[in-house]
């Protein structure tokens, strides 16, 4: 959202602007569909469209050719190959990436201000004519591109379809962790029990702070594969309360703080209680990549760094098995690579399990009536 309030803040001081605006990405190009930079005619910029080589060109063409004469929004592909004739961007990524340019003014501010009001809850639509948002609605994906000609397009982007980052525990990590989520474009939401806590008035960068009974926890943190979660609750006993209700949910992520030993003697307790292995295993225990690290700052980095890795796995639900998947593991579209394989015969997944999860695919093992069915028959 913070380069929607620096777009506010510069057309508000009368300055013209550009947006570069990625709508469309393949192979292993460095900008992704949906990021976004802006150049104003102070020759400051805002985001990022990858970075590199490319990213200068255009932001010294937005400075030279751009911001000198008013343009009509087009179109740049950009292709990162070393030995192209035309289009080439300079970098040896063999990715391409196409570039939408916009300019903006002031006639653009109601719409960002109320972009701005409801937070993102809507669709940013860019077409060749122009860009505007629209409040309160909503798309089943991400993003929905139409690409009819290089002079007629229009992308549309679901600006709240964004991985949501649940901390429960709002003490100094949560906090440290809310901070440095937001930069990193997660919606974050903070629960904690204790009201009146210091550091809940001060984590200006939650979407929400919410100070819920635990025991009613589930009803507060929704499911899905864009929903992570971090417990870091003020006690064991807490931790066990919660983790108890949200164990049987679909989360990306669930990770909980704590040293190896307070882990080991929650999850046996939650054993004799009769939890499967199988759930207790899909929690990231101890929480994050191991940097020693010691301070909140660190420990929130720590988190953030096992939570991207999955994030930029890029997971999605199979629609047969249900299961999270990583999308690039599979053949096809909606289903993982074990359904994939078993109703249509695609290449199988050599399983590797690891917590409860496939390190090559993310399957975790779930298989639907119908695919049990067909394996009965064969
Ligand atoms: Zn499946
Ligand atoms: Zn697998």
């Amino acid at each position: 959202m913070q380069i929607w309030a620096k777009i506010e803040e510069w057309l508000q001081k009368n300055q013209s602007l550009i947006l570069m605006y990625v709508i469309d990405s393949q192979g292993s190009s460095p900008g992704r569909a949906g990021f976004k930079m802006i150049v104003n005619d102070q020759g400051e910029m805002y985001g990022s469209i990858g970075g590199g080589f490319m990213e200068h060109k255009l932001v010294e063409l937005c400075k030279k050719e751009l911001l000198q004469k008013p343009f009509s929004p087009f179109l740049k592909r950009q292709i990162h190959r070393p030995d192209l004739p035309k289009d080439r961007s300079g970098m040896i990524c063999s990715g391409e990436q196409t570039i939408a340019f916009y300019p903006l003014g002031k006639s653009h501010l109601p719409w960002i201000t109320e972009l701005l009001e409801a937070k993102g809850k809507g669709l940013l639509i860019a077409d060749h004519q122009d860009i505007v948002f629209h409040k309160n609605e909503n798309l089943s994906a991400p993003f929905e591109s139409r690409l009819s000609s290089p002079s007629v397009w229009r992308f549309t982007e679901n600006l709240r379809f964004q991985a949501v980052l649940h901390i429960i525990g709002g003490g100094h990590v949560g906090l440290a962790l809310s901070r440095f989520a937001c930069e990193l474009d997660f919606t974050v939401k903070v629960y904690d029990e204790r009201e009146g806590l210091n550091t809940l008035a001060r984590n200006h960068f939650a979407e929400a702070v919410i100070v819920p009974d635990y025991s009613q926890i589930a009803d507060f943190v929704a499911e899905g594969a864009q929903q992570y979660v971090v417990l870091m609750s003020f006690g064991y006993r807490t931790d066990k309360v919660i983790l108890r209700q949200l164990l049987p949910r679909e989360y990306a992520y669930l990770g909980m703080l704590g040293s190896r030993a307070k882990v080991e003697t929650l999850f046996s307790e939650l054993r004799e209680e009769g939890i499967p292995e199988e759930l207790l295993d899909r929690v990231h225990a101890p929480i994050g990549v191991q940097i020693g690290s010691k301070t909140p700052a660190e420990i929130a980095v720590s988190i953030l760094a096992e939570v991207i890795g999955l994030r930029n796995g890029e997971t999605q639900s199979c629609t047969e098995c249900e299961s999270l998947y990583f999308t690039k593991a599979s053949q096809m579209a909606s289903l993982c690579p074990e359904c994939a394989h078993q109703i249509y015969g695609y290449t199988a997944c050599q399983h590797v399990f690891e917590k409860g999860r496939c390190v090559h695919c993310h399957w975790d093992g779930s298989v639907s009536d119908y695919v049990k069915k067909i394996k009965g028959k064969s």
